[in-house]
């Protein structure tokens, strides 16, 4: 009887939020394991700065005999390196703070949106790139000041696609969520909403069957969470997968290359085989922000462009993510993998397979492309597109276009330029 109240306790989120582990005894406690004084007193340190809070669910996926080498462990557990600051981290390297028009929304793309709903997280992740943020402001953002984030997307009709990111959203109250998604989806432009949570690997109990009846509202409604290790994919969080997909909703997966947990091209292809068996899409694998605190988990950039290398063609192409760099200073994600482009000439290009197989492709000798000025009408094609008119090209792709006339993309404050404007005439 005693056994089963205890079970049924541990199932409950509630009860797994009330007795989050926040200090070293617990943890020795908890594990069975003990650490030197000296040691405990440089996590004490480290966890001053940066706090610790994990689940009693995520700490015992925590094989205890091996600990020091145990990924959730690393994941999970203050690591007294986190206080070296090294010359090239950042406070914010992604610039959310600058690119926020209002409180809460990040506006970097043409016609998607970050709303920052939630600070609060159900733990805290050591390789959290918001770090900067962690704990210091446990709390959840009012209604009014929601209300100005979901003001400022009906007022930018461009904006279809709207991705509640925090802290975790799903730490909000079913009664809450269930406020914000349909203040977002009553906007007529919003043809997407997409959530980020890491509450499929660390508190899986909180997918509650009410939950998903919240879920199943929202009929655009996205998932995307953060397994980043195979021993996270465990019978519970497999159940709460499955609860999200069977309710209909799209699941992805982003992942964060972090050395000595995951950087190792084995370990990423059990990861992906085993999310996509749940019916989770590997989405983005990212390469480890310039944050402060996170140098010991940087891994070099070729040891993601291995990875992908031994992912692509040796896998289900559904089970391989796009490696991204998010760069510094707000510029997005960028994608980077190896080369399989290896050269080309007028009528040929010539590729390279995940084998090494070395072929070319003839490009059709009578291709004239069309030239596109956007006169849908007359164009053999037959394309309508919506508000063709608008239709608007940024970026690298701006240079591709037959109807923009610009040829080249320069930076502000180009010296080069600057130069020519003093009286050298005119440079691109
Ligand atoms: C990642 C991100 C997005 C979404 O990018 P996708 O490539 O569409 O997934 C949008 N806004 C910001 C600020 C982001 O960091």
């Amino acid at each position: 009887m005693k056994e089963k109240m205890k079970l049924e306790q541990w199932k409950d989120w509630k009860w797994q939020r009330k007795n989050l582990i926040k200090d070293v005894d617990s943890v020795e406690k908890m594990l069975g394991v003990k650490f030197e004084e000296e040691e405990k007193e440089s996590i004490r340190k480290t966890i001053e700065k940066f706090p610790m809070a994990i689940t009693p669910y995520y700490l015992s996926l925590i094989d205890p005999l091996n600990y020091k080498e145990d990924p959730v462990f690393k994941q999970a557990f203050p690591n007294p390196e986190e206080l070296s600051i090294s010359s090239c981290d950042m406070k914010d390297p992604l610039s959310e703070d600058t690119d926020s028009p209002v409180t809460g929304i990040t506006h970097r793309y043409p016609d998607r949106v970050l709303f920052h709903v939630s600070n609060v997280c159900a733990m805290y992740c050591r390789h959290c790139t918001r770090k900067r943020k962690v704990g210091d402001t446990d709390n959840i953002p009012s209604r009014e000041e929601l209300e100005k984030g979901i003001e400022y997307i009906k007022e930018h009709p461009e904006v279809r696609d709207v991705l509640l990111s925090g802290g975790d959203p799903l730490m909000l109250s079913d009664e809450y969520l269930d406020w914000i998604l349909s203040q977002v989806s009553s906007i007529p432009h919003v043809e997407v909403i997409r959530i980020g949570s890491r509450i499929p690997v660390v508190l899986p109990y909180r997918i509650t069957d009410a939950l998903i009846e919240v879920f199943k509202k929202y009929e655009n409604l996205w998932l995307n969470t953060h397994f980043n290790h195979p021993n996270e994919i465990t019978d519970t969080a497999k159940k709460s997968l499955k609860k999200l997909s069977l309710a209909g909703i799209p699941l992805g997966n982003q992942s964060v290359l972090l050395r000595d947990v995951n950087d190792c091209p084995r370990i990423q292809k059990k990861l992906v085989q085993k999310l996509v068996q749940n019916r989770v899409r590997p989405y983005y694998l990212y390469q480890c922000d310039l944050s402060e605190g996170l140098e010991h988990f940087r891994t070099s950039v070729g040891k993601g462009i291995e990875i992908m290398e031994s992912l692509r063609g040796h896998t289900s192409g559904f089970s391989v993510p796009t490696y991204v760099i998010d760069a510094p200073g707000g510029g997005g994600k960028i994608p980077v993998m190896p080369n399989y482009l290896i050269s080309w000439s007028a009528n040929k290009v010539i590729l390279r397979n995940y084998e090494g197989v070395i072929t070319t492709y003839k490009v059709p000798d009578n291709h004239t492309s069309n030239s596109c000025d956007l006169e849908c009408k007359e164009c053999n094609l037959q394309l309508d597109i919506d508000n063709a008119e608008e239709y608007k090209a940024v970026g690298v792709y701006k240079l591709l276009t037959d109807y923009e006339e610009e040829i080249t993309l320069t930076p502000e404050n180009l010296e080069r330029r600057e130069r020519s404007e003093n009286g050298y005439g005119e440079i691109g």
